[in-house]
Parts: C-alpha cells; sequence; structure tokens
C-alpha cells in the first residue's frame, strides 16, 4: 500500500519532482530541470507614418502594442516609435523590409514610390468604402494579391484600421464648375492629386505640420486632410470658408500593418494568432472610432464654428471620376502588377456596386425622407 501511494506521488510530481526526490542518490552536478520551460520573449520595434500618438491613427498603433503583449502575456513585446522618433516617418516600408523594424503601421499609398500596385491597397479615388474594402481584402481575394505584392521585399501586409469616407476639403472659393479648379492650389496627395492636376490645378504635397500655414498665407487655397474630427483639431476652419463633401478620392482608406515576413515566421503559431487578432481588432476599432468621432465634430464644425458645408455639384463629380478612371489607367498600363491587382480590385467592385444598390444605396436614400 505505502509503495504504490509513493509511486502514484512520483507520477503525479512528473519528472523532475521524481528526479527532486532521489535527489539525495543523484551527484550534485545533476541539477534537475525545471518542469516548465521558459517561454522564448520576443521584443519587436513598430514604427509608424503617423506624429507619435496622433489621435486615432497613432492610437492604434499603441493599442496593437497593448493587445498584442496584453494576448500574450507579455510574451511578444512591441516598443512604439511615432514618425520621426526612429526612422522618418515615411521611410518605414525599407526599415521594415530590412528588419531595422519588424513593423511598420501606415498606409500602403505612401509606398508608391517602391511598388505602384500599393496604392490599391489605401485608397482609390471613387473606389470602395471601408466595408466594401474589408469584403475585398479579406474575402474577395485582395489580401492574397496584397501578400504576393509584398512578398519581394520580405514584408507581410495586413488591414489594421479603416478611416471610412473622408471630407472633399477646405477651400476659400465656391467649387460650381469644373473651371473653378483652374490655377488652384491644392493640398492633395496620391491619385487624387493627379485628377486635381487633370482638372487644372496644382496638386501640392504639404506634410500636416505646414498645411494650416500654407493655407492661412495663401501658399496653398484648398486642402483636404481626413475629416471633421482631425480637421477640427488641425483649425482649418480659421483658415477657410467652404468644407466641402464628399471625400470622393478618399472613400474608405485603409491602414496597413506591415510585417517583417521572417520575424513574423520566426514567431510561433500562437503569437502569429495573436498579431493577426490584434491587427483585426485594430481594424474594427478604428472605424468606429472615425464614426463616432466625426459625426460628433461635424456638428461641432457646423453649430458653433458656422462652417459653410457645402456638396459638390453632380456634374463636377461626374467629370472627377472621368479623370480618375484616366489616372488610375495611366497606372495600370505602366505597371504589370498594377493591371492584376486592379484587375481583381474592378471586378469585385462592379460586383459589389450591384449589390449596393439593391442594399444601403436605397436604405441612405430613404433615410432623411
Ligand atoms: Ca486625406
Amino acid at each position: 500500500m505505502e509503495r504504490v501511494k509513493r509511486r502514484d506521488f512520483i507520477k503525479k510530481a512528473g519528472l523532475a519532482g521524481g528526479a527532486a526526490l532521489l535527489a539525495g542518490c543523484a551527484s550534485p552536478q545533476e541539477t534537475p530541470a525545471p518542469a516548465v520551460q521558459t517561454r522564448k520573449q520576443y521584443a519587436w520595434k513598430m514604427v509608424t507614418t503617423w506624429p507619435p500618438h496622433y489621435p486615432i491613427l497613432g492610437e492604434a498603433a499603441n493599442h496593437i502594442a497593448k493587445w498584442t503583449e496584453e494576448m500574450s502575456g507579455g510574451q511578444l513585446k512591441i516598443q512604439v516609435y511615432g514618425g520621426g522618433e526612429l526612422i522618418p516617418p515615411l521611410e518605414g516600408f525599407d526599415a521594415v523590409s530590412a528588419g531595422t523594424a519588424e513593423m511598420c503601421h501606415g498606409a500602403a499609398y505612401y509606398w508608391a514610390g517602391k511598388a505602384r500596385a500599393t496604392q490599391f491597397f489605401a485608397s482609390v479615388p471613387f473606389g470602395m468604402n471601408a466595408q466594401q474594402m474589408n469584403a475585398w481584402i479579406a474575402s474577395g481575394g485582395g489580401l492574397a494579391l496584397w501578400e504576393e505584392l509584398y512578398a519581394p521585399f520580405d514584408l507581410l501586409p495586413m488591414p489594421a484600421g479603416n478611416t471610412g469616407v473622408q471630407m472633399g476639403g477646405w477651400f476659400n472659393r465656391e467649387i460650381n464648375a469644373m473651371s473653378d479648379f483652374h490655377g488652384l492650389k491644392m493640398r492633395m496627395p496620391g491619385l487624387g492629386g493627379k485628377v486635381i492636376s487633370k482638372a487644372g490645378g496644382a496638386a501640392v504635397l504639404s506634410a500636416g505640420a505646414e498645411i494650416f500655414t500654407n493655407l492661412e498665407r495663401g501658399v496653398i487655397d484648398a486642402t483636404e486632410w481626413i475629416g471633421p474630427f482631425h480637421d477640427f483639431t488641425m483649425g482649418f476652419y480659421k483658415a477657410a470658408k467652404y468644407y466641402y463633401y464628399p471625400g470622393w478620392h478618399e472613400p474608405g482608406t485603409v491602414l496597413e500593418l506591415l510585417i517583417n515576413k521572417s520575424a513574423y515566421h520566426s514567431l510561433p503559431k500562437n503569437l502569429q494568432e495573436i498579431v493577426r487578432a490584434a491587427a483585426a481588432r485594430a481594424n474594427a476599432w478604428v472605424l468606429s472610432e472615425f464614426e463616432a468621432k466625426n459625426n460628433a465634430y461635424l456638428q461641432t464644425l457646423t453649430k458653433d464654428h458656422h462652417v459653410a458645408l457645402k456638396r459638390f455639384p453632380d456634374q463636377v463629380l461626374k467629370t472627377l471620376r472621368q479623370y480618375a478612371v484616366e489616372v488610375v489607367d495611366e497606372v495600370v498600363a505602366s505597371d504589370a502588377m498594377s493591371k492584376k491587382v486592379f484587375a481583381s480590385f474592378d471586378a469585385f467592385r462592379n460586383k459589389m456596386n450591384g449589390w449596393a444598390e439593391v442594399s444601403e444605396k436605397i436604405y441612405y436614400l430613404n433615410l432623411s425622407a
């Protein structure tokens, strides 16, 4: 009886416990191995294209780091660096490709100089809105193409936020016809900026910190930024009379978590899935924050600051859309991967439009009736 109990005890205590019981017989050098092996710890760096702790965008990067650390029980720690803190804000693609940092939170259109097709994974003028972009990426073949585009750079992309529909921008002259764009100096990056140039304006690139001063001093005549919440914090209502909608140039800009692919594959499977879960949570959180805050700050701008809210005339939007098609055609004609990505994007959008016609479009049209 006594012997059976002792054997059971050794079995329950496991090999190390058993070894400890028998320590009296072992030589001092044979220190027993710990029952649980210490888990390997990972310390990663994340750079961002945003100013440090920038509302919603920079906060999302901070959240991804926090959620990853908490979900992994501290096994994967990520130190976040705002734009300029570790590297200049728009050098994240190269830095993560080279492994200087393991991650970058930003938006894919910043990397158009590296691969032109990146733009289709951020925003296309008159392209898809947030939920349509999510549907294309997650369920319409978009993610596989995105991964294919980034593989030669040893990078792995995943969606990690969306701004929702942006605003059309701040102007000091009314836009009643296309001729009002002639000679207009407007801050607008990316494919949208090329559309402004086609319309006879001059697309100007200004870093975020310079836009207000440039607008106030007349260095630029107009600017787009994001939407009511961020535009309010930038103070544009003090320097421009008219706030136009809709943001035809950015109908649902996708934010991106860029990861060094080799570093990702060096993680155990559970940590890989934790990174994906944190990115997916950020993808939902960012859009929710934008929707809630834009709604509140649109009221503040129009009611408290008497901003003149204006809609682009239909004819203007129609012409801008034609120019946007030409701009995209030019990109597609000059780059094989852009052609492949846009074929998928365009086919998905066309099908999506058929569904939107009978679902949300008709719903919104009757919402205020
Ligand atoms: Ca914008």
